[in-house]
């Protein structure tokens, strides 16, 4: 099978794992920039961070005739500070610039706070400014149904162009408000928290294959490089067609990632 990795941090993948997905099929792999599993403690921090995405990673990927693209921005759970999130930001300008580059992501919120929402609708301006399109990353557990209403408020008030709009992480209870909406959903694969393949599944089949992706977004967490492949797998138990399953592990991600100026498979 044939599949786009949509969002996996690979910044904290052992080079095994780029080889482990090359075998089962992974064609392109795109990074949003995230949380390291610990705060940077400055703004330089990042700009090594965005080198390591712009130019680290595309080299380690290419290895194995994978594409790597990745998506830039200050993750939210470092953006409480909004002063040092405004100084990692201009860093951003100059790395939009890098072959790599899809748009400003995975932006979002954490606990929901002023702050947070005050540095996302920056990032969303930033977007707008350079025409790019937006990843938005959604709180997990009980935090996720608010924040995900409030993301969308955000959104609606700053007119956005919802074709190129991606929210992640969405589960039964997000994602038609995303998807009814005019977005595109993502849905998340963890082996502990947010969907199962089981559940994942159980989302498409309620809510259509149109509009959504799939993705593993492994990090340094307990997560699975080959969690979409896994899924897809499951899917052909359930007796869902060939041509169904690459819609969503390829055709779907393609279709969104081709609105992405640097986007070519
Ligand atoms: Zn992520």
């Amino acid at each position: 099978m044939r599949y786009i990795e949509p969002h996996a941090h690979m910044v904290s993948r052992t080079t095994a794992d780029y080889e482990k997905i090359a075998q089962v099929g992974c064609e392109a792999l795109c990074e949003p920039a995230f949380w390291a599993g610990y705060d940077r403690a400055s703004a330089q921090g990042f700009y090594d961070y965005y080198r390591q995405l712009t130019e680290y990673e595309p080299a380690r990927a290419a290895k194995f005739g994978i594409k790597h693209f990745c998506w830039l921005c200050i993750n939210p759970k470092e953006a409480e500070d909004a002063v040092f999130a405004r100084e990692v930001m201009s860093l951003i300008p100059d790395f939009i610039k890098k072959p790599n580059v899809l748009g400003i992501g995975e932006i979002g919120l954490n606990k929901n706070t002023r702050n947070e929402l005050a540095i996302f609708e920056e990032h969303v301006d930033l977007a707008k400014k350079f025409n790019l399109p937006i990843l938005i990353h959604t709180p997990h557990l009980e935090d996720k149904l608010k924040g995900t209403r409030l993301i969308l408020d955000a959104l609606n008030n700053a007119d956005v162009d919802r074709d190129r709009v991606i929210i992640d992480h969405v589960e039964e209870h997000t994602a038609p408000l995303v998807l009814d909406q005019g977005y595109w959903a993502g849905m998340t694969l963890y082996p502990e928290s947010k969907c199962s393949p089981a559940r994942a599944i159980d989302i498409l089949e309620t809510f259509g294959m149109e509009r959504i992706w799939m993705n593993a977004a492994c990090d340094w967490g307990i997560s699975d490089p080959l969690a979409v492949i896994k899924c897809a797998l499951e899917m052909k138990k359930r007796k869902h067609s060939s041509e169904v399953v690459d819609q969503v592990i390829f055709e779907n991600p393609k279709a969104f990632l081709s609105q992405c100026p640097n986007f070519s498979l």
